[in-house]
């Protein structure tokens, strides 16, 4: 395959900006080799600078349900943004998209857009610790939550810890308002709310773990942590930016019908474009200002153009049968991977719920928590990744990431998908 085109791009790219990307898993380091630089999608396929073609199960790490450049969202874009692209002012749109999550979604009376997942969360941590009046937090190692200061802790060693932090230049006193436990255990959870009684202002959770491989919780651990937030007057926070709108309409909270009393949005919220939003009772959203005393504000929150493109996709997820039809040809997909790499040498297993999907490469029967992953096997998922790009399938690069299937996969794609990832996995050297 030739990548001579990004590969000279790369190295452009490596004088402007740090490691050459914008956001750091771009830079392949997990999987090695040059990134490739896009070009060009349109559905399930996208093209890169040497004009190769693949199959797309990154989609923007999930925000395009309905594949590339969709018709729909192409034109509510081209057509807003011909009219202006922003005016700091209130629109019509932003009402508009609000009434189609809201007249839907019966787990929050309120909405706030904003511009990221990472601005979602980081306010809506701030709404939890203004409306309880707590400071601590508690976070799940092995759950993602966007780069803001308190949410980037890792667990120290022990079963309730202080976060080590993961990353350079946060402070030593936010990592300790932030108490991480590992996922599927109510043991700690249990001695966090012992150990810090009337403290713990909320507890944030992916509903759905889907951003250190994918660490489906049963939803009795789900229904405990709802109980033991409202038995402490703690909120619990989930943050959908990768489960909202992806596993139903109504994300995780409506898949598991468990009401949290904060809920985040990203990624498919905006059809492509930066939005991000949180949402809660009314009551909760009253401590939001100009309502309330917590501040939270943004020059480009509710853009015209990006409302635009989030009404056009929410609107196609509404559709009878949305969910069923990607959820059917997850299924098939996988199924059918399973079943032609079913001599592999290497032991692998597929997670997947909805349209989300994950191969680990273990004999464990189910993963729940981040510590069951084994690190070692990834240089597995790297021979893989290597394998599927040669042979036209492209996979986000990093083991510790998921695949999205959107609308726009066609069951002829995903036959074609099925014989290049068996063979990938039946190529892997033990
Ligand atoms: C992607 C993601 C974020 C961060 O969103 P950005 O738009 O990348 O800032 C936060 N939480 C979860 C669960 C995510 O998947």
């Amino acid at each position: 395959m030739n990548r001579t085109n990004s590969e000279s791009l790369f190295l452009k790219a490596k004088a402007y900006f740090p490691g050459g990307v914008n956001s750091p898993v771009r830079a392949f380091r997990s999987v090695g080799g040059t990134p490739l630089f896009i070009k060009k999608g349109k559905d399930a396929l996208i093209w890169d600078a040497d004009d190769n073609e693949f199959i797309d199960y990154c989609c923007s790490w999930g925000p395009l349900i309905l594949g590339h450049a969709n018709e729909k969202v192409v034109n509510a874009i081209t057509e807003t943004v011909k009219n202006g692209s922003s005016f700091g002012a209130p629109t019509a749109l932003e009402n508009e998209l609000a009434e189609l999550i809201l007249t839907v979604n019966n787990y929050i009376e309120k909405i706030r857009f904003v511009s990221s997942g990472t601005e979602a969360v980081m306010s809506a941590i701030r709404l939890a610790r203004a409306f309880t009046g707590r400071n601590k937090i508690l976070k799940f190692e092995g759950c993602y939550h966007g780069h803001s200061d308190s949410l980037l802790v890792k667990a120290g060693s022990g079963l309730v810890t202080f976060g080590n932090t993961s990353s350079a230049g946060v402070p030593e006193a936010f990592v300790n308002e932030t108490i991480v436990v590992d996922l599927n255990n109510k043991e700690a959870v249990k001695e966090a709310f012992n150990s810090f009684k009337d403290q713990i202002a909320c507890v944030i959770i992916e509903p759905v773990p889907a951003n250190n491989g994918l660490l489906l919780q049963d939803k009795d651990f789900l229904l405990f942590l709802r109980e033991i937030c409202t038995i402490n007057n703690t909120l619990l926070l989930f943050d959908e930016v990768i489960s909202g709108f992806r596993l139903c309409f109504c994300g995780a909270a409506g898949y598991y019908n468990i009401k949290p009393d904060i809920i985040t949005y990203g990624k498919i919220i905006g059809g492509g474009l930066p939005v991000g939003a949180y949402g809660a009772s009314n009551e909760i959203m009253a401590t939001v200002s100009p309502e309330g005393p917590m501040y939270q504000a943004g020059t480009l929150s509710g853009n015209p153009v990006a409302m635009a493109a989030g009404i056009a996709q929410l609107s196609a997820c509404l559709k009878p049968n949305f969910y069923i039809d990607l959820e059917t040809k997850t299924q098939y997909l996988i199924n059918k991977i399973s079943e032609l790499a079913k001599n592999s040498k290497v032991p692998f297993k597929f997670f997947s719920i909805g349209s989300i999907f994950w191969i680990a490469f273990t004999k464990l029967e189910s993963i729940k928590s981040a510590n069951e992953i084994d690190a070692n096997s990834m240089s597995y998922f790297r021979q893989l990744h290597a394998y599927l790009l040669e042979h036209g399938i492209y996979l986000g690069p990093s083991g510790y990431e998921v695949g999205f299937v959107s609308q726009a996969h066609t069951y002829e794609q995903l036959d074609k998908t099925a014989i290049a990832f068996a063979n990938g996995i039946l190529s892997l050297n033990n």
